[in-house]
């Protein structure tokens, strides 16, 4: 049997470990890469067989498009068709930072990259050590996020090992991601702008430069049988601890009521800072009812932990989905697989 190459630990804290994962990269390798929302699963976005790499190293369908990142803003319009206005300036408002934009794709861009579609989705991370390797490689890299398919996305290093170790040339460990959750992805591929996924960028922000703003539906709502998606990624069981996840909306009383009377073996609940100690089961908090950001920052880290402790059925408080708090609910109502319970 072939023996599994170990993966090496690179500190992001070393200028010539950064140079290290920008030559593994230039050599077709697969390198997990801090960036500011979660780590990535980094390749070169020209090689189609380096990032088909990516693929088989994460259990990835294969119809579920990649992220192109780059680390300067005119390295963007070789892998697009063209830039209409409209998406200038969100680029400059909004990058570097947590947004991914959409459009039609230009001939360099490997069909492994865009699975099939006509577009590709680009970004431009706010994230030092990102742009560093990415400037390393000297190419732009597809990076999706670095973790098994499926399972929480990793805002550490260690997250990234627990994943994917003995699967990737490297990670490179550059601390915790500020933002916890993945980018804002936003269509113009299309005459009315669509949000097809929530992140760091709020709805709200985005229509300050393009004005009306489609929501996908798949953000807040489970894809009838058959449906047809304009982001694949959505139509998959995604962020899901092992754990059977439900969430719960009502206020911290009735949530209390309902959580405290199923005490039993493996049942635990992921609670807002402070509520454990009314809760009569194992807690995990996920951050404060009214800190979003905190919450998006954590929420991963959470899931994980809940898996860790062997949590069989977790009864999650369900996030305010407005502002940053849309891409927590978006997030979590995936790893519930859309089970919810409404308390009166
Ligand atoms: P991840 O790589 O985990 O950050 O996921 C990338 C997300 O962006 C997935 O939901 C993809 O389906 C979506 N995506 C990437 N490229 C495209 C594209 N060209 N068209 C539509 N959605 C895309
Ligand atoms: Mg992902």
């Amino acid at each position: 049997m072939e023996q599994q190459s170990k993966t090496l630990r690179l500190s992001a804290d070393r200028a010539e470990e950064i140079q290290t994962a920008g030559n593994l990269l230039k050599n077709g390798g697969l390198v997990a890469i801090p960036t500011e929302t979660v780590y990535g699963l980094a390749a070169n976005a020209l090689d189609g067989r380096a990032v088909a790499a990516i693929f088989a190293a994460k259990g990835r369908p294969m119809d579920n498009p990649l992220i192109v990142h780059i680390s300067q803003l005119d390295q963007w319009a070789a892998l697009v068709s063209e830039i209409p206005p409209r998406a200038m300036e969100l680029a400059n408002r909004f990058w570097p930072g947590p947004l991914t934009i959409i459009l039609p794709k230009s001939p360099l861009i490997p069909d492994e990259v865009s699975a099939g579609q006509a577009t590709v989705a680009v970004r431009f991370p706010s994230h030092p050590v990102a742009r560093a390797v990415i400037d390393a490689a000297g190419v732009p890299l597809a990076a999706p996020s670095a973790n098994l398919s499926g399972s929480p996305s990793p805002t550490e290093a260690q997250h990234v090992l627990a994943d994917l170790d003995g699967r990737i040339d490297a990670v490179l460990d550059g601390g915790p991601c500020r933002v916890g959750v993945e980018s804002t992805v936003v269509t113009l591929a299309q005459e009315v702008p669509r949000l097809l996924r929530p992140g760091g960028i709020t709805p709200e922000q985005l229509s300050q430069v393009l004005g009306r703003v489609e929501v996908d539906p798949a953000v807040m709502n489970p894809l009838a049988a058959g449906e047809k998606v304009l982001s694949p990624g959505m139509k998959y069981k995604h962020y899901s601890p092992k754990a059977n996840v439900i969430l719960v909306k009502g206020n911290l009383s009735a949530y209390l009521e309902y959580v405290n009377s199923r005490v039993e073996e493996g049942v635990f609940a992921l609670c807002y800072d402070g509520e454990q100690e009314a809760l009569r089961v194992p807690a995990v908090a996920y951050g404060a009812k009214q800190d979003a950001a905190g919450q998006a920052r954590h929420l991963f880290d959470a899931l994980r932990k809940l898996d860790q402790m062997d949590a069989r059925v977790v009864y999650a408080r369900s996030p305010q989905p407005k502002g940053v708090g849309l891409a927590v609910y978006n997030r979590l109502i995936r790893a519930a697989g859309f089970e919810v319970v409404e308390l009166g």
